[in-house]
């Protein structure tokens, strides 16, 4: 005896046509009772009923079994053997229609105890009323009851769903054509927007290539003016050099003893003209070697060049400079071996720049320069106890004729440290200011040991 839980839900014999309908709507029925969806419903009906009419012309009918299956596994499904009456011949069954198939979720010939079956099967959905041995036992009595319609009866219902399936594939149809209708609307959208965009592109991109055209002429342009810059002070320095000098010879002649005397007022006023004469031909030497450096004419002269003989030159002619009580002048000794590939003279003038600026904005300590090697680097370095330089100004001061408002600087240009930058970076190194305003200023070298 089968068990209350896999005990069929009903068994029928099918023999002749009319029990084809009767399959079908017995069929529905209790997929209907188990909680098959009412789509599924007629689904399973259908198989049933076209699998009948196939076993009924083969081999003359066959008998209908309903059984819940995995009930207790908690994924249930509807299965439905149908048994010949007679065996199917060797090339097994093939339902008529292929489509028959797609009905249901398996539809297989198989053998269940010795007995040829052709079995199909449909999962009941999860949220259907569970399936236990009480409720399974009240469906098979329900079903017992229950009295088949008439084939009219089962031919009408079978109508009914035709139209419904048939309504439901119009509708179907209809929504598919508005979401066609709507996706070539937004494709429509999607490419006008890619046009949009890729003009706009085309546009912005005609702007950024006539923008670099621009601004490659501006700085072709910025580059020639910078160019006839130079070129225009070094001429001009050039042709100033002779009539200052000149006048500076003259008023040394008007002034010597051995030329006529002059007055005292004339004295001082000749006096006036040669130191004014004097300031102004260290500003025209200043800007013809900044013209110089700037037009890329001074070509270094490289050599070995020890640092020991570039430090105690300076140190010999700037003790002369060192005139206040309150400052001394520190030149270090450079450690041995203190070789480095580059421009003597050069060196020495951005050096004794430095110094000089050290001396002249110092007023109490000292100027301290010494040369330390870093690696293939030799930095070469002169820091005072001055006044410093507030951080704002640290660049500003390496620009042409700059000079920190406020500061008495004497004779001073504003040329000598964009000048220094200049040169420095002529020899391949860079000049570079560290300073606090108060605690003095460190101006920095660093050279490749090397040279370019
Ligand atoms: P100059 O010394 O002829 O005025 P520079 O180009 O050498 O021109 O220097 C520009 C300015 O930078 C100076 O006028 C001064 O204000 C400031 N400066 C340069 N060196 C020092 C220093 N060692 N300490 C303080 N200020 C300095």
């Amino acid at each position: 005896m089968s068990s209350p839980l896999t005990a069929p839900l009903l068994q029928m014999p099918l023999r002749v046509e009319r029990d084809i309908f009767l399959v079908r709507q017995r069929g529905r029925e209790v997929a209907a009772a188990v909680g098959l969806e009412r789509q599924d419903q007629v689904r399973l009906a259908t198989a049933l009923s076209e699998v009948g009419r196939d076993l009924l012309h083969a081999v003359g009918g066959a008998d209908v079994t309903f059984v819940a299956v995995g009930t207790e596994a908690g994924r249930p499904a509807l299965r439905v053997d149908l048994a010949p009456v007679a065996p199917l011949d060797a090339a097994g069954y093939r339902p008529q229609s292929p489509a028959v198939a797609r009905l249901v979720d398996s539809l297989e010939l198989t053998v269940d105890a010795g007995v040829t079956v052709i079995r199909m099967s449909r999962r009941i959905p999860a949220g259907a009323e569970a399936l236990t041995a009480q409720r399974l036992a009240e469906l098979r009595a329900r079903l017992g009851e229950s009295a088949p319609g008439s084939e009219l009866d089962e031919l009408a219902l079978q109508n009914e769903q035709l139209v419904a399936a048939l309504d439901e594939v119009r509708r179907q149809r209809d929504e598919l054509a508005v979401l066609n209708e709507e996706l070539q609307e937004t494709n429509r959208g999607v490419v006008a927007l890619y046009g949009q965009l890729s003009e706009e592109l085309e546009e912005t991109n005609r702007g950024v290539v006539a923008l670099y055209a621009e601004l490659d002429e501006k700085s072709a342009q910025l580059k020639a003016a910078s160019e006839s810059k130079s070129r225009f002070l070094a001429n001009v320095s050039h042709e100033l050099r002779a009539p200052v000098t000149a006048i500076i010879g003259l008023a040394r002649l008007l002034a010597d003893s051995a030329s006529d005397p002059l007055t005292g007022e004339q004295a001082r006023q000749v006096g006036l003209i040669r130191s004014s004469a004097t300031d102004l031909l260290v500003l025209v030497n200043d800007l013809l070697d900044l013209a110089k450096a700037e037009s890329g004419r001074i070509e270094p002269d490289w050599a070995e060049v020890d640092l020991r003989v570039v430090f105690g030159q300076l140190r010999g002619t700037l003790r002369a400079l060192a005139t206040k009580p309150g400052v001394a002048l520190v030149v270090e000794e450079p450690p041995a071996p203190a070789a480095v590939r580059s421009d003597e003279a050069l060196l020495t003038r951005v050096l004794r720049n430095l110094l000089h600026n050290g001396l002249k904005f110092t007023e109490q300590g000292e100027v301290r320069m010494r040369a330390e090697q870093v690696g293939d680097r030799w930095r070469l370095i002169v820091a005072d106890t001055g006044a410093g330089i507030p951080p704002e100004l640290h660049e500003r001061i390496f620009e042409e004729f700059y000079q920190v408002p406020g500061v008495a600087s004497g004779a001073g240009t504003g040329l000598g440290l964009p000048y220094a930058r200049r040169l420095v970076n002529l020899l391949g190194g860079a000049l570079t200011l560290t300073s606090e305003p108060g605690r003095g200023s460190t101006f920095t070298i660093d050279l490749p040991a090397g040279g370019v």
